[in-house]
């Protein structure tokens, strides 16, 4: 792998062997300019651009604040090198480390501030950060809400570098929009406190009220730090705050910790309903499992009673399927069971359920739907089953089903469990009559379909 280039750009010899040698003990290619005319001579000159510069801003010919400006300033350069080297992160070294120098840099994009005297590691730490960060939070999103678009662009070259991506908001109205759309899921809201058109206090009380954004933290920066500023921040339902002008290492070190503790808490959501899949759906055909159906049945069934409502069940058996497995394996066994689930979700509406209530049965209940709309459901997928071909590639096979059907009538029957022992029955009854057939409870006629949407009932 190359290594990471930086430019050490300062007038003092001795400084600039003290950083020269701690990055290169750590791994990082050095060079060094002793003034800033000379650091953008080398910036033009380089074959490679350098992937950071630490920047002295007291140097004599040129110092660090025309650097940078020079730099930016090619952002609007026709030329594509230029452009590129005015994304080139830069930190501040410097002796004067005061409010002024500090805004002046932000509003330059420096995205860090080391004070002179440093302390060693101080450099390494503060490069690894911006080249190198440890924890990655890849799939995760925040807003940025900042009329200043210089902060805005500081907290995206930050956060993007841990994998987070940025969505950038110039007012609170613009935020509260972005929310609300399709793409609005955030894992962290950062926002300044003084914007026109709506305060940050006001933007936090809103999103706290949202059920989309209630959990998710809200961090404030603000260039408002006495205590009542601060206290209504958190009134307002604030998570955290940072003063303004900021050092890159504590917007990091914060947003960091609040991004760990959302990670978690997505992942636990994440295996929430995993476990909640699991816990009533069938692992092979995707359908609810027993388990569930016996309590969801439970809920339909009193609804249809209670508003005398008509009720259908279903219960369906693939005919032979002993010798499927025996002829064909496990596997293909597996693959018709699959395919029947699919046949029958395919045809279900939204209010039915359907189960897996065994190996190769299969159960549905049918709200609002009496006996001729049931039937005719039964018969649709018992004919569309009988003519499916099931292939795993190698072998092609068809698959007949037997179904029964009960009914109740405007809500008339004691117990959901009636209803589904009555269903069995008809189906053992389809079982003992030759199979590939539906059966109705309490009639005596096998149905047969001649066309689609037209029953007629055959004697057999
Ligand atoms: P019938 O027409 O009377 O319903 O006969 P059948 O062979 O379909 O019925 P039986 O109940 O005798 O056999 C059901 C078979 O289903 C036996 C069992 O090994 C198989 N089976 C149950 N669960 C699974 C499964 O998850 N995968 C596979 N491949 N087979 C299963
Ligand atoms: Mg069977
Ligand atoms: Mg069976």
């Amino acid at each position: 792998m190359t290594k990471q280039t930086v430019l050490v750009v300062d007038d003092s010899s001795t400084i600039r062997t003290i950083i020269q040698r701690e990055l290169a003990n750590v791994g990082y290619e050095v060079l060094a300019a002793e003034n800033g005319m000379e650091a953008l001579a080398m910036i033009e000159w380089m074959t490679d651009l350098p992937d950071i510069i630490t920047l002295d801003i007291d140097m004599p010919i040129m110092g660090g604040f025309e650097v940078c400006e020079r730099l930016r300033a090619g952002k609007d350069s026709p030329s594509e090198r230029k452009q590129l080297a005015a994304q080139v992160p830069i930190i501040f070294v410097s002796a004067n480390d005061n409010l002024e120098n500090r805004e002046r840099g932000y509003q330059l994009e420096v995205i860090d501030f080391i004070s002179k005297p440093f302390s060693p590691g101080d450099i390494t730490q503060a490069i690894d950060r911006v080249l190198n960060p440890k924890e990655q939070f890849p799939g995760m999103r925040a807003l940025v809400v900042d009329d200043a678009a210089s902060v805005r662009r500081i907290i995206r070259s930050n956060l993007n570098r841990s994998g987070v991506e940025v969505v950038e908001a110039a007012d609170g109205h613009e935020a509260l929009a972005l929310i609300e759309g399709e793409d609005g899921h955030f894992d962290i809201v950062i926002i300044d406190n003084l914007m026109p058109k709506m305060n940050g206090d006001e933007l936090c009380r809103r999103l706290s009220k949202n059920a989309r954004m209630e959990q998710v933290p809200k961090f404030f920066i603000s260039s408002l730090n006495d205590k009542e500023s601060i206290l209504a921040f958190f009134k307002a339902g604030a998570s955290d705050y940072l003063k303004k002008p900021f050092i890159a290492e504590e917007l990091h070190a914060r947003i960091e910790t609040h991004l760990r503790v959302r990670k978690y808490v997505n992942q636990l959501e994440i295996l929430n309903k995993q476990l909640e899949e699991q816990a009533s759906h069938d692992g092979l055909t995707g359908l609810f499992n027993r388990r569930y159906f016996q309590e969801a049945s439970e809920r339909i069934f009193s609804q249809a009673h209670r508003y005398k409502q008509d009720l259908s069940c279903i219960m369906l058996d693939l005919d032979y399927f002993k010798k499927v497995n025996d002829n064909h394996g496990h596997a293909f066994g597996d693959l018709v069971l699959k395919g029947f689930a699919k046949l029958i979700d395919s045809r279900l509406r939204k209010s039915d359920i359907a189960a897996r209530y065994g190996g190769e049965e299969f159960i549905l209940f049918l709200p609002n739907t009496g006996a001729d709309g049931a039937v005719y459901l039964a018969e649709s997928i018992r004919e569309k089953a009988e003519k499916h071909c099931y292939s795993d590639g190698t072998t092609e096979l068809h698959v007949t089903s037997s179904i029964g059907v009960s009914s109740m009538l405007m809500g008339r029957a004691e117990r959901s469990e009636n209803l589904m022992s009555q269903a069995d029955e008809a189906l053992y009854r389809a079982k003992e009559r030759g199979r590939n057939r539906v059966e109705i409870y309490g009639r005596e006629e096998t149905v047969r379909f001649v066309k689609m949407g037209k029953s007629v009932k055959a004697k057999e």
